[in-house]
């Protein structure tokens, strides 16, 4: 039974059923899709403020099931979480862009970074280090080629595990940054011990910023914070000219989102990052 708004109580409804039963037909059909190719990531493009270039891309990851068509990761990365699939789905996500990013060394692109995200139960992996620093090896990449985003959920249920997991990431060399920063419930005394390089500010503070008091209260805020804790920030979400002017003024570092691309394919992207270096 669930509680509804006005106090009463009513059951599952059909819709809810069909929400479950779709629920445990993506997790069994998300098991094979690895097995089945249906998997693949897409990069989107970020862009330094200092001079206009692009310092890399974040990794985003597609699927598109043979059964069910396209699916958001905002659907399916959960339901990879609770099974326990996004430990080897995150391994595949890592291992792919990092050997993406050696390819694109190889045909010629100036340096890249890229930034895969980690969901809470890949970071609490005691493994963890030890895989990054596998895959680096195996894929020939460099530490300093790989951020890793983690939430501020991850990192806030256990600080002090937290804290020893990112020096032990950061000792490998690699960048780390929390995303959408000002969602969760970091407690800003932990930042200053966490080993970090970035703060992304979350797309929701960036949407109406050029009208929102409180939007620009908060994303200056956050700027403010990391530059005091020498953090780069990269927002997200942006969408306009405005928004993009409104946030190089406030001293933003970094900057990604539809109005200089949408998330590409990995030809896309090189193309991308080619014409731009021509600008
Ligand atoms: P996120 O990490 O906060 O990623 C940013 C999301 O914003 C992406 O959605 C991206 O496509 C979208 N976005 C980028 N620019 C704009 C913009 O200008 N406007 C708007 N409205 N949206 C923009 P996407 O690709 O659907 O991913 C959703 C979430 O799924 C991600 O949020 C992340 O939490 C998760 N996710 C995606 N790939 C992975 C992955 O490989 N591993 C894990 N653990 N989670 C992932
Ligand atoms: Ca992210
Ligand atoms: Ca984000
Ligand atoms: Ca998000």
């Amino acid at each position: 039974v669930k509680q509804d708004s006005r106090n009463s109580y009513c059951f599952f409804t059909p819709a809810m059923q069909e929400h479950s039963a779709r629920t445990l037909a993506l997790a069994s059909a998300l098991k094979l899709a690895l097995a089945r190719n249906e998997l693949h990531l897409v990069y989107q493009p970020q862009i330094a403020l200092e001079d206009g270039r692009v310092v890399g891309a974040e990794a985003l990851l597609r699927w598109h099931s043979a059964q069910w068509g396209a699916v958001s990761p905002a659907e399916f990365i959960p339901i990879a979480e609770s099974g326990g699939l996004i430990v080897p789905i995150g391994e595949w996500v890592l291992r792919t862009a990092m050997a993406q990013l050696v390819a694109w060394r190889a045909q010629g692109l100036p340096p890249l970074r890229i930034a895969v995200n980690l969901s809470a139960v890949q970071f609490n992996q005691v493994e963890l280090p030890a895989l990054v620093s596998r895959v680096l090896q195996e894929t020939g990449a460099r530490a300093d080629e790989l951020e890793l985003e983690l939430t501020e959920a991850a990192t806030m249920k256990n600080p002090q595990a937290a804290a020893a997991q990112l020096q032990r990431l950061g000792e490998l060399g690699v960048r780390l940054a929390i995303d959408d920063f000002g969602t969760g419930h970091s407690s800003l005394s932990y930042l200053k011990r966490f080993f970090l390089h970035a703060l992304k500010i979350d797309q929701s503070f960036v949407r109406d910023i050029e009208t929102d008091a409180d939007d620009q209260a908060i994303t200056g805020a956050i700027v403010d914070l990391a530059r005091s804790l020498g953090l780069a920030t990269v927002a997200e979400g942006v969408e306009s000219a405005e928004q993009l002017a409104f946030l190089r003024a406030r001293g933003c570092t970094h900057v990604q989102g539809y109005y200089f691309s949408r998330p590409l394919p990995p030809e896309q992207f090189h193309t991308f990052v080619q014409r731009s270096e021509r600008e």
